[in-house]
Parts: structure tokens; C-alpha cells; sequence
């Protein structure tokens, strides 16, 4: 479900602003309309709005108005900054049916969340998790591991704050140049990007950033293994899934993982 277009911010990495050039959004009264829709069929929603929470006093309404016609709907928030965590709204969603918000952290460093231009900072990250867990919600962080001016110790950062903030879930995403962002631009202006590269991973071969596909790759993969295959995540899951989101489903599917990884089989996709 899409209750907004675009988003105000100007992150560099970002193509929302060329995609949807200004931000919108519908009224609270017509977002509740399809929620009403969406609760005759479904018991699940995920909203994938680059930004749910920039009109505060707007998700607030829905909330309210979710919690008045008590929809029986469990909503997934993609798309929140840091920034607007706030522990009265984070209550009011809790009791409206939010399951799981989704925070674009992007980096564990903050040089590389400056050079960004992300206007987030590593202790706003910790607090909006903290904030998020504390409520109940499953928390989900993405971040970019491969930023044009990044080294391997950099993406270090970025393993290690995932792992600190202890997240519910974390996506490590490659760095991309993607044709609309302010990077891609600037990489156009130096030549190292051509008109018709849409999509360009990183690659030091090819005079992008500073790593090899090899090591961005392995990098990626090493993310993925160090962040879901600690003892203390498994541990610290095994007891949120089970005795605090009663998800067996999920607990389930991360076994079967930690299975698959033993035999060697679960990186196949990212190292192919
Ligand atoms: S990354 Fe998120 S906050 Fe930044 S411009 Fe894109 S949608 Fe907005």
C-alpha cells in the first residue's frame, strides 16, 4: 500500500526525488477508506512509503482512526527516519496494528552517513531502535555496504553498529549508482558513469569506489553470516519470536537458514 509519493530529503545515494520529483500524500480519511478495503480480504499490510512519518500529525490521524473502526489488520511500515522516532506516536501505532518498522540507517559510519548527506546521526540510530524494540515492534535496518568512498574497514562499521543495535532484522544492500541519484550525477560529470548506465555496481576495476566486485561481494556475504549467525542474535530471537511476537513462522524459516548455512548452501545466490 502506498499512502505517499517521494520524499523531502536529499540523500545522495537516493532516487526517490527524480522518480517522484515532490512529495505528496493522501488525506488520512482516504488512506482509511482502503484500509477498511484491505481488512475485508487481507490480515496483513505492508505500507512501502519512502517516508510514512514526515507529516506526523497525518500518520497520527490514521492511527487514531485505525484504532476507532479497530481494524483487525497487522501493518508492516517500510520507510521510516530515524528522526521521527517518538515514543507517544510509536504507542499510538503499536495499538493501531503496526507489527514492524523498517528504518533506513544505511551506514555504521558516520563519515559515510555524511557523505551521504543522510542528516541522521549514529546516536539517533541507536535511540529510534531502541525506541522501536522497547515498543514492541520488529525492527528491521537497511544499509548500503560498498559507498564510492568506502573501504573494508568502513563496511566493518556498518557489520558491527547492525550487530550492536541488535536489530531484528538487517538487509545489507550493495552500493549501486543509480541513474537519478546525486552520486550517479556526479560520477556522469567525471565520466566514470555513461548516459546509458542505469545501474552500475561498484568495482574498483572499472573506477568505481574503492573495492573489487570480489571482496564487495565476499563483503556482503560476511554481513549476512556475522549478523544473523552470532549466538547472541540467535539467542536473542529465539526468545522475541517465540515468547514476545508468538512468530513461530519466522523463528521456523531462520532455523532452516542456520541449516542451510552449516551446509554451505545459503550464499550461494550472492557469490553466483
Ligand atoms: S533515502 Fe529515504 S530519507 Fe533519504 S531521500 Fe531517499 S527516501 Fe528520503
Amino acid at each position: 500500500m502506498v499512502t505517499t509519493r517521494g520524499c523531502p530529503f536529499h540523500c545522495r545515494f537516493c532516487v526517490s526525488k527524480s522518480i517522484f520529483k515532490k512529495y505528496r500524500s493522501r488525506s488520512a480519511e482516504n488512506v482509511i477508506k482502503e484500509f477498511e478495503e484491505i481488512a475485508k480480504e487481507y490480515d496483513s499490510v505492508f505500507v512501502v512509503d519512502d517516508n510514512f512519518l514526515f507529516e506526523k500529525k497525518r500518520a497520527e490521524k490514521i492511527m487514531d482512526l485505525l484504532i476507532e473502526k479497530q481494524l483487525n489488520i497487522e501493518i508492516w511500515i517500510a520507510g521510516i527516519r530515524v528522526t521521527d522516532a517518538d515514543a507517544n506516536l510509536f504507542k499510538k501505532m503499536k495499538k493501531a496494528g503496526v507489527k514492524s518498522v523498517e528504518f533506513g540507517i544505511e551506514s555504521g559510519n558516520q563519515e559515510v552517513l555524511n557523505y551521504y548527506d543522510k542528516k541522521i546521526t549514529l546516536d539517533q540510530i541507536r535511540n529510534a531502535v531502541a525506541l522501536s524494540k522497547k515498543t514492541g515492534f520488529l525492527t528491521i535496518g537497511n544499509f548500503i555496504l560498498g559507498a564510492p568512498i568506502e573501504t573494508e574497514k568502513h563496511m566493518d562499521d556498518s557489520i558491527n553498529f547492525a550487530k550492536e543495535l541488535n536489530l531484528d532484522f538487517a538487509f545489507f544492500y550493495p552500493y549501486s549508482y543509480l541513474k537519478g541519484s546525486a552520486l550517479w550525477e556526479d560520477a556522469f560529470q567525471k565520466g566514470i558513469v555513461k548516459e546509458t548506465d542505469l545501474f552500475l555496481m561498484n568495482n574498483s576495476r572499472e573506477g568505481l569506489g574503492n573495492l573489487s566486485l570480489e571482496i564487495f561481494r565476499n563483503k556482503i556475504a560476511e554481513a549476512y553470516q556475522r549478523f544473523y549467525f552470532s549466538p547472541r542474535y540467535l539467542l536473542s530471537q529465539l526468545i522475541r519470536q517465540v515468547f514476545v511476537y508468538k512468530n513461530f513462522r519466522v523463528f521456523y524459516t531462520g532455523l532452516k537458514l542456520f541449516l542451510q548455512q552449516k551446509e554451505g548452501s545459503v550464499f550461494e545466490s550472492i557469490n553466483t
